[in-house]
């Protein structure tokens, strides 16, 4: 964790376990959308300045009792993480390099100036709430169990300072295709009066004020029937994410192979831990070191971290040469984006007849199976 803090605690092996007297039944898995059915338990620690942090409890889950005054109603403190259990072949749950998830929230929390904690026992709770709710975790492909690490600011108090109170809550809920639409390619619009992120500011970290400065653009481009947000930075339109996903463009090259771009992490993007697997199945592809699947092992796709902006996203589409665009991210997996609105036009992409295009779905498949422990690949598939 270079240059982050570790501070001990909350400590793992003081853990209490509060067993819930009646557990819930399981909803039909029509009925759920993405995070709106929850589990049995969640995790709870909180740190005090003068004592750091309580021995962890799982506990029944419960609402929080939070002073109107606290710093994250009023100032926003809030970092959280997305993550997932899957249930591999052998019956057993895995996570999904569950490591780089604990980076990002050391990260976030540094970045809101919330208490340090040490994420090698923070990690170790997650797993052991999976283990008490692992009846939750579904079974069929595509669903699995989604993690939602928060950290909050609880210093009680209205002057404007750090929280140097706060509270660990883990809690889970069961998931699956996180658009109704399921594969099929999604629209976005391109947001170029509002931005999300700038320079210096906090779009590279997961903190909550991210998102709901998101949500008024969203609902407008909802009302105008686009399903997420593109978002713009920079006189120039540099396209940066999409809604909660990093975004890949695939442009043809004239030799035949492709190239596959993506934004650099230049502090208003998220670091997105599918966005860095995709990176990688992509260059493991052109070395020859895997192949993925349904496409040529001759293809080459090159992957490059570039600035695209959208007068490039237009030439490409006039020349023919934009194949594919589609947006990565723990809830979506890889999810095709058929369609860009933008100032008032649309910028279509080809139409493939499954919904997902063919590089986008060679990733999807490949990072999937990688993650239900189907594949085996870098150590990136965590048993418990
Ligand atoms: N960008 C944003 C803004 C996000 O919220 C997410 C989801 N965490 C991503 C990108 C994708 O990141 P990851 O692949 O780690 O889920």
């Amino acid at each position: 964790l270079d240059g982050i803090s570790r501070v001990a605690g909350p400590d793992a092996s003081k853990l209490t376990i509060i067993l819930s007297d009646t557990l819930k039944p399981i909803p039909p898995r029509h009925t759920w959308s993405f995070g709106n059915v929850m589990t049995d338990h969640m995790v709870l620690a909180e740190f005090d300045p003068k004592t750091g942090w309580s021995s962890p409890e799982i506990r029944p889950r419960t609402p929080l009792n939070i002073d109107p005054a606290s710093s994250c109603i009023q100032y926003g403190t809030t970092v959280f993480e997305g993550m997932k259990a899957y249930i591999g072949p052998d019956g057993e749950p895995r996570l999904f390099r569950p490591d780089m998830n604990m980076m990002r929230l050391a990260k976030s929390a540094e970045r809101m100036a919330l208490p340090p904690f040490d994420t090698d026992q923070v990690l170790a709770l997650i797993k052991q709430l999976i283990i008490v709710d692992r009846r939750w975790i579904p079974l069929f492909s595509g669903y699995s169990l989604y993690i939602r690490p928060t950290l909050i600011g609880t210093r009680l108090g209205l002057s404007v300072a750090p929280s140097d109170h706060a509270t660990l809550c883990i809690f889970l809920s069961p998931t699956g295709p996180y658009f109704r639409s399921g594969t099929k390619a999604i629209s976005v619009l391109a947001e170029s009066d509002i931005v999300r992120a700038w320079p210096g500011g906090t779009g590279g970290h997961k903190v909550a004020l991210n998102y709901s400065s998101g949500f008024l653009p969203l609902r407008t481009a909802q009302k105008q029937g686009y399903q997420q947000i593109l978002w713009l930075f920079g006189d120039d339109m540099k396209v940066t994410e999409a809604g909660a996903m990093n975004i890949f463009i695939v442009v043809r090259r004239d030799d035949g192979n492709v190239e596959l771009l993506t934004p650099p992490l230049d502090g208003t993007i998220l670091p997105g831990v599918t966005r860095d697997s995709v990176l990688d199945l992509a260059k493991g592809h052109t070395s020859g070191e895997t192949i993925l699947p349904g496409l040529l092992p001759t293809l080459r796709l090159l992957a490059q971290e570039r600035a695209i902006t959208m007068v490039d996203l237009r030439r490409w589409s006039a020349d023919g040469k934009l194949l594919e665009a589609f947006g990565a991210g723990t809830a979506v997996i890889i999810a095709s984006i058929g369609k860009i609105g933008y100032k008032g036009e649309d910028i279509t992409l080809p139409v493939h007849e499954i919904g997902i295009g063919p590089i986008a779905n060679a990733f999807r498949t490949r990072i999937l199976d990688i993650q239900e422990g189907k594949e085996a690949w870098r150590n990136w598939s965590i048993p418990l």
